[in-house]
């Protein structure tokens, strides 16, 4: 064998509970799953461990650094240090706009961990011309969107981001014109940042299920969290319920705190989004830039919104207590929505897993281990098609996660945003090691999915 990893308790959360075994691998691939002695080239010690398969970050906004920062892989480096295996890019309405360079990159030099993405309706949109958030796109506008988006989907996209609150001039009708460029491809996704929050939250995850079930295809609502715990969240959950009763193949994401992130310019903070919350503005934190780690001021917020409308600011907003329930419901999942820069940026994109894990399974007992590794890998592999990866079965890809259950837990927040978290011991991607003893050793063994 290539690598064996000896005597941990083995957890594949299809399976009742963990299993003392060895696992073989061999040319990237489990090979063998044995109580019986395996010897390789490499051994690893996993005794006391849970070795669960790699986890599966179905929202994430990781090629948001392509090309505007040095180190393009930043965010991916953080969900590996966290035990992610595959990331979904280009979500929320944004992705580059050439899904074969950023294919074409990570093809050439490796990726920290698998990559798959969507294509953004906003950045097709302002491609297309359509610069005006506020405004619909014209008829040729949005053949022009059509067109790209099909380019893109052969080579290799998985389906459309929207960012409805981001394009408030982008109404249901040019959504699903531009939906029909998806129709020839084999099971594409349509993944939705909602158009409203808080007390028109409810309606807006009504208008995402309705893109579902008048398009067809299936919706994946991004960050529900952020756009319904806000006192009223078990109406949303019920009428996604009823959805999927009906047979609508709508499902969820979600990351586990109570505070969202985005960029200051954004059309999230037009007038009237206090009073929506019932926030003030100190109760938004900046994230990057000269004034990162303070808490805004009314004057500070205007200054900044007009003089530096990309800098990205936290806002403590949501109910924790809606948060774990949407994270225990049967349709959600574990995401990150995380983007880090320069170290800077909303701790999820370095503590989501191992604080699901910490904080809301071992401590807080909100999820059985089960229930918590189910949502972080095998739910979303079928999710998105992945038939060899998010489980540990032989012939099965060796995407693998090994942590320790009695100490994992996150250690990134709003002052040190980036802290890799404890408990992460091994990460395994593609059949070879890349996190060892919690520290990244190869950055490079991911690959276009
Ligand atoms: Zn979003």
């Amino acid at each position: 064998m290539d690598l064996v990893i000896k005597a941990g308790k083995v957890f594949d959360p299809r399976w009742e509970s963990f299993k003392e075994l060895n696992i073989g691998i061999k040319h990237g691939r489990i090979a063998a799953l044995t109580e019986k002695d395996l010897s390789g080239n490499t051994v690893i010690d996993a005794n006391g461990l849970i070795v669960s398969p790699g986890f599966i970050d179905i929202h994430s906004h990781s090629d948001k650094n392509f090309k505007v920062q040095e180190n393009n892989f930043e965010t991916s480096e953080a969900g590996l240090r966290m035990g992610v295996t595959t990331l979904v890019g280009g979500n929320c309405g944004v992705s580059p706009l050439n899904f074969k360079e950023y294919k074409d990159y990570i093809d050439a030099n490796g990726a920290p961990n698998n990559y798959l993405g969507f294509m953004g309706h906003n950045t097709l949109r302002s491609a297309a011309g359509r610069t005006d958030w506020y405004s619909p796109a014209n008829k040729q506008e949005i053949e022009k969107i059509k067109e790209m988006l099909k380019e893109n989907m052969e080579e290799g996209a998985i389906g459309l981001s929207l960012g409805l609150e981001y394009t408030p001039g982008a109404d249901i009708e040019e959504v699903l014109e531009i939906c029909e460029a998806l129709k020839d491809f084999h099971s594409p996704l349509i993944s939705a940042h909602y158009r409203y929050d808080a007390d028109r939250g409810l309606e807006a995850v009504e208008e995402m299920i309705d893109i579902s079930r008048l398009s067809g295809i299936p919706m994946q609502i991004s960050h529900l969290n952020s756009g319904i715990c806000f006192g009223n969240a078990e109406e949303s959950i019920k009428v996604i319920h009823n959805a999927r009763e009906e047979g609508i193949n709508v499902m969820a994401d979600c990351y586990p705190y109570n505070a969202f992130s985005t960029y200051i310019g954004s059309a999230v903070f037009d007038p009237g989004f206090l009073e929506r919350w019932e926030a003030k503005y100190e109760d938004l934190l900046i994230a990057e830039g000269e004034y990162a780690g303070q808490y805004c001021t009314e004057e500070l917020f205007y200054k900044l919104r007009k003089e530096d409308p990309g800098i990205y600011l936290i806002a403590f907003v949501m109910r924790e207590d809606e948060t774990i329930t949407v994270m225990k419901e049967s349709f959600t999942m574990i995401a990150t929505d995380g983007l880090v820069r320069n170290g800077q940026g909303h701790p999820r994109a370095s503590g989501t897993f191992p604080r699901v894990l910490g904080r809301y399974s071992r401590e807080q007992k909100a999820l059985t281990l089960k229930e918590a590794l189910y949502k972080m890998t095998v739910m979303p592999a079928r999710r998105l098609n992945l038939r060899d990866r998010g489980i540990i079965e032989e012939g099965a890809f060796a995407d693998i996660t090994i942590f320790d259950y009695n100490t994992e837990i996150d250690l990134a927040d709003f002052t040190n945003s980036s802290l890799a978290p404890e408990g992460i011991k091994y990460v395994i991607v593609n059949g070879k090691l890349a996190v060892f003893d919690g520290r990244i050793v190869n950055n490079r063994l991911g690959r276009i999915l």
